[in-house]
């Protein structure tokens, strides 16, 4: 296993589109295609695999791949901000780390549409209040739920809880592995890619960052 560690910075991920035109993150512009013309276009790509679309195998193929992508991209369908801003809890008094270990995720990348198998794992130094945990699983899989690359995705999920919870510092590490890797061109079986967004006390105290690593690493953490 070979592991590249990186470092991004939060707010790198404003897209702009092909107006030159700014827009968020988490609110992409989409128009979307009818049901019949997706069918059509996948219909295209298993001509494209060089089999038989008449056989009985594929006949419903193109329907199920259609429901199929709704699933896997229902991510452009949710907000990540309106999902961590319905309920803040008081934290009486608790003020240290909160880190949510091992939310298991499935995306795609944006280059070739294959799946990237990963774990997330998101920390933050409350500031009056907190979220429910589930709530940042959920945010978790919105960001996964959407084409992505792991850098972005992790930058996503580190900026948008600095933003709503405003807490004084969020950690996000991503390890995945990339089925594009696997799969196709280089062949790389196994290896894993590690990603890291810091933000607030995270990014600025080494020891704060050296603690959830540590905890990380430590099974019963
Ligand atoms: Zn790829």
């Amino acid at each position: 296993m070979d592991a590249v560690i990186k470092n991004f910075p939060p707010h790198a991920d404003q897209g702009t589109d092909a107006a030159g035109k700014k827009h968020s993150m988490h609110k992409p512009l989409t128009d979307r295609p009818s049901q019949q013309e997706v069918e059509a276009a996948v219909t295209t790509l298993l001509r494209w695999t060089g089999d038989d679309i008449a056989r009985e195998g594929l006949i419903e193929t193109p329907a199920r791949v259609a429901k199929a992508f709704r699933e896997m991209f229902s991510g452009y369908d949710q907000s990540p901000e309106d999902e961590l801003g319905r309920t803040f809890e008081e934290v009486q008094g608790y003020d240290d780390m909160v880190l949510i270990k091992d939310m298991s995720f499935h995306s795609h990348c944006e280059h070739h549409m294959v799946p990237i198998i990963g774990k997330a794992h998101v920390a933050y130094l409350p500031d009056g209040k907190v979220v429910g945990l589930s709530k940042i699983a959920r945010v978790v899989d919105i960001f996964a739920r959407r084409l992505q690359t792991q850098e972005a995705m992790t930058a996503q999920i580190a900026t948008v809880i600095q933003d709503v919870l405003k807490p004084r510092g969020v950690a996000v590490l991503i390890e995945a592995e990339h089925m594009c890797m696997a799969m196709r061109g280089i062949r790389k079986q196994g290896s894993t890619t590690l990603t890291t967004t810091f933000t607030g006390v995270f990014k600025t105290d080494f020891q704060e960052q050296a603690r959830f690593m540590t905890m990380l690493r430590d099974k019963h953490g």
